[in-house]
């Protein structure tokens, strides 16, 4: 009768010859805590009738790998996105530059001048690395870089505002997404919000009014993930400076996205730019560095030296300071801007400025590619018109014409799913039942594996 007792040891599994190639592969401690786990489940399963002949040592081994894989495989993988967002949040945002992944790698592998001054041989500051190309690229005094914007506006209200009133717009008082609210972080910080305007109509004597009362900070907040559309009056950004400068009240404002160049160039609305922020008076102005940028994730703050001074030196500056890959991606991104090669060699930048006729151009390639061997499946494949958007909450309700490569199968669902077993996984979108595929959010050096991918799936 088979009874647990059967069941090989720990120490007999331990004294085979594929235990000791697990344990040179894995780690003896985490290849014991596999053997165990798995012989625990085996009992498990034993004892509530689950199996009823007790595994083998062979079988044992073979499950104690495949969990030791499992339990050793990375979680954070490189993804084909042909979802047509460019700036997908989930999917990590902006794909760097050569350049920017270059100088990342370079400060990974050894030391470097972090916080090291060549010259005097002495300790330097970190916080100089991005400043003289951000002083040049928008005439800001000062800068500091920080892990993230909402790091940066967080920041910037508890240095600045702390104890004191903040007057904004209630048509501003928005949530960015994953939590976060301008009038969450306004409390968090330590500031007093004051409300100005109603949510469609806000007038520049509702700031006037609102300054009347003694008043730490103006604060500007951009709408990003949604459009206020119909019966709607907001001042102009300047109109808001001269007020809040006229009672001596600086004026701070959180742009999200942040964008150097103008998105109309691309077809897509006019957002606000970092130049016109900064033209229109504005005292501070933070934004991402991973959204319109198309840099690796960092919160900007740029403007007035004094206020920079002030912001840096609060204790929390410290706790969300930026790191040496972030400062040196961030530089070599924005040193394309200053060589005015940003279209050619930012990314996101050359995805948003493929013409119509590139990405059918692409996607007529994908169908040809994939025309061989239809005769063997029933799938329909062909290329339509479709949108891809720029997401990242960037340019709500936006989006620019393309060309999609579109699968009709059976069941579209189904055909994700397997899309996302791949290796790299394939994030592609449905509409009606299709499968729909935009190049223009697809890596040109991850053609050939999507190419794959999709023929896996397809069965060829
Ligand atoms: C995206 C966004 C943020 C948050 O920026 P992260 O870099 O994602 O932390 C803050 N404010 C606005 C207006 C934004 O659009």
């Amino acid at each position: 009768m088979t009874t647990l007792r059967n069941l090989p040891s720990v120490e007999q599994i331990l004294r085979t010859e594929v235990a000791a190639q697990l344990i040179a592969r894995f780690g003896r401690s985490l290849t014991l805590d596999a053997i165990r786990f798995v012989l625990d489940e085996t009992r498990a399963r034993f004892k509530s009738g689950g199996i009823t002949v007790l595994l083998s040592i062979d079988l044992i081994l073979a499950q104690t790998e495949s969990t030791l894989t499992a339990w050793t495989q990375p979680t954070l993988t490189p993804v084909i996105n042909a979802s047509g967002v460019i700036l997908h949040t989930n999917l990590g945002r902006a794909p760097l530059s050569k350049s920017a992944i270059h100088a990342m790698d370079l400060v990974s592998r050894g030391y470097s001048t972090l916080e090291y001054d060549l010259d005097k041989g002495q300790r330097g500051s970190r916080s100089i690395h991005a400043e003289s190309l951000l002083q040049k690229l928008t005439g800001a005094e000062s800068a500091f870089i920080v892990n993230n914007n909402a790091a940066a506006v967080l920041l910037v209200l508890s240095a600045l505002a702390n104890k004191k009133r903040v007057v904004i717009s209630r048509s501003q008082l928005v949530e960015i997404g994953g939590g976060f609210r301008v009038p969450d972080v306004m409390k968090q910080s330590g500031a007093k919000l004051a409300e100005v305007g109603t949510t469609n109509k806000v007038h520049i004597s509702d700031y006037e009014e609102a300054l009347i009362e003694a008043t730490g900070l103006v604060m500007h907040a951009h709408r990003s993930n949604f459009k206020l559309v119909g019966f709607t009056e907001e001042p102009e950004l300047n109109e808001i400076v001269a007020a809040a400068h006229g009672f001596g009240v600086p004026v701070v404002d959180d742009l999200g996205s942040g964008a150097l160049y103008d998105t109309a160039k691309y077809g897509l609305a006019h957002e606000a730019t970092v130049q016109e922020s900064m033209q229109a008076g504005v005292d501070i102005v933070c934004f991402s560095g991973d959204k319109l940028l198309g840099g690796p994730q960092a919160g900007i703050i740029i403007g007035k030296a004094d206020l920079i001074a002030k912001i840096k030196k609060h204790p929390l500056a410290r706790a969300v300071r930026a790191d040496k890959t972030c400062l040196a991606g961030l530089s070599a991104t924005l040193l394309h801007y200053l060589k005015d090669e940003a279209e050619r060699e930012v990314p996101i930048l050359k995805m948003m400025s493929l013409t119509l006729k590139q990405v059918r151009g692409r996607a007529e390639a994908w169908a040809a590619e994939l025309g061989h061997g239809l005769a063997l499946s029933n799938v329909e494949v062909s290329v339509v018109e479709g949108e891809s958007t720029v997401g990242g909450g960037s340019l709500p309700g936006e989006s620019m014409p393309t060309f999609l490569l579109s699968l009709e199968v059976k069941s579209a669902e189904k055909f994700l799913r397997g899309l996302r077993k791949n290796n790299p996984p394939v994030i592609a979108r449905t509409e009606n039942d299709k499968v729909l595929l935009d190049p223009r959010t697809v890596l040109p050096e991850q053609e050939g594996a999507l190419l794959v991918g999709l023929k896996n799936v397809l069965n060829y």
